[in-house]
């Protein structure tokens, strides 16, 4: 989970300070001085931290932060909005064309997630904007880098243009553009060559390729989970090819932050989208302020139902609060919700975005083990058509059945049903707009 340490660190550091009421000028030195730890430990640039804690520490000892009746809640206001800053305050689009195509310039280091994010760019493109975009194949060097962009472009049924390996990468994207303008493509991502460390020959052949191209957008694919390598990275791409944007990758694995927390500040580029996994769906558009609440553990609310929504079938989802209200929701539904939420991503990942669960304490002890839902759907699925269907049938011994044959034990299929039943009546009550005893839904 992206920034584990880093959330806990601060929230730690402002927890005391909230049970001190007023505060002095010592107490804020105080909070500081574990504040700027909290981000070196983090692997945020040391250039970036200083200016960050000075900034906050002068807009923190203000009268108007020491004197007011809330001064912890002051100061992660400000810890919040200085955040944002660093990370750049707003989300920055895709520079766009004004003819199509739009041409993106995909470069990075080997392995940094290039070919991946290509893929993922193709397709949330055709998905939210029903554009129309080609991939083209120019990493000649890994000649399984051609085959994985083939792969992925089918999966996703966006066209992939290559000439194989014995072609130079600049033809090959000269042949492709022509193409791609042929084919009226709105959109055209370049899959470049990447190598283990920057050097000379592929920044050359990186240029040839944008003078030739003149792309609207070269974006830079760095892994996050690198720390500061990954800012020098940055630097050194920027240095040579002057990036208009930068994608970070595996945020997902990225327990402390630092690469999110500097690169902005670092190179003056923009962070445009983060990728949070490997499925082809696991790229998002890079929010300042909302990165900025999550690290403060204070969830990320408007991610989570752009999520919700786009992984969510919403005529489903209609149909489901239809089947709430009239208490006929049954085992098939069930199912049908738990692969749902499945498709959203890791359970974990998905509670933490609400706020002040991020280091609930109580999730701590909490198992979100998969295959707990494995074994829910064995169960339900050892179970006939009817009983599915009418829950309310389940007697003993058939419950008895189901048990064996799901292979699970006979107190888990009970538990199972139990739960089941107590959501069943607590849906009924939220969709009949009766909130009472929500409480009970996540205290116990
Ligand atoms: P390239 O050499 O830069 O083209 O890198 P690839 O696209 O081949 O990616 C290298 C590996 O990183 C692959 O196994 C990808 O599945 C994985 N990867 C890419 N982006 C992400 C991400 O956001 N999260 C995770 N967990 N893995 C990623």
């Amino acid at each position: 989970m992206a920034f584990e340490g880093l959330t806990e660190r601060l929230q730690n550091a402002i927890g005391k300070l909230r049970k001190k009421g007023k505060l002095t000028e010592a107490d804020v030195k105080e909070v500081m001085r574990e504040i700027r730890l909290a981000l070196l430990e983090a692997d945020v640039n040391f250039k970036v931290v200083k200016e960050f804690i000075k900034t906050v520490r002068e807009r923190s000892i203000g009268a108007e932060v020491l004197e007011s009746l809330t001064p912890a809640q002051q100061i992660v206001k400000i810890v919040d909005e200085e955040l944002t800053k660093v990370m750049g305050e707003e989300a920055t689009p895709l520079n766009k064309s004004p003819k199509i195509p739009t041409i993106i310039m995909m470069v990075g280091l080997q392995g940094a997630g290039k070919t991946t994010t290509a893929a993922k760019l193709a397709n949330k493109l055709k998905t939210e904007e029903n554009a129309r975009p080609m991939l083209i194949a120019g990493d000649i060097y890994r000649p399984a880098a051609i085959d994985q962009l083939k792969i992925l472009g089918q999966e996703i049924d966006v066209p992939v243009f290559a000439l194989g390996t014995d072609v130079s990468p600049v033809e090959i994207v000269k042949q492709g553009l022509a193409q791609a303008k042929e084919n009226h493509n709105d959109y055209v991502i370049i899959d470049t060559a990447g190598r283990l460390q920057i050097d000379e020959t592929l920044m050359n052949e990186l240029s040839d390729i944008k003078d030739l191209a003149q792309p609207n957008e070269i974006l830079l694919t760095v892994d996050a989970m690198t720390g500061q390598s990954a800012v020098e990275v940055a630097e050194g791409f920027n240095g040579k090819l002057d990036v208009t944007g930068v994608v970070l990758t595996k945020l997902d694995g990225d327990t402390r932050g630092g690469a999110a927390l500097s690169i902005r500040s670092v190179t003056g580029k923009p962070i445009k989208f983060m990728g949070q996994g490997e499925k082809i769906t696991d790229l998002d558009v890079f929010h300042p302020d909302r990165m900025a609440s999550r690290i403060l553990g204070m969830g990320d609310m408007l991610s989570l139902i752009e999520k919700a929504q786009r992984d969510y079938d919403e005529e489903q989802a209609l149909a489901m609060q239809e089947k709430m209200r009239e208490n006929s929701f049954d085992f098939n539904d069930f199912l049908v919700q738990m692969e749902q939420v499945q498709n959203m991503g890791p359970m974990e990942d998905i509670i933490k975005m609400i706020p002040g669960m991020a280091n609930n304490p109580a999730l701590k002890n909490m198992n979100f083990d998969p295959k707990d839902l494995e074994r829910v759907k064995a169960i339900i699925f050892s179970m006939t058509r009817q009983e599915r269907e009418n829950p309310d049938i389940l007697n003993p011994s058939r419950r008895r059945r189901i048990a064996a044959g799901s292979g699970r034990p006979i107190q888990e299929v009970n538990r199972m049903i139990k739960q089941f039943n107590q959501m069943k009546d607590m849906m009924k009550k939220v969709s009949n707009g009766n909130f009472d005893g929500m409480d009970q839904m996540f205290g116990s």
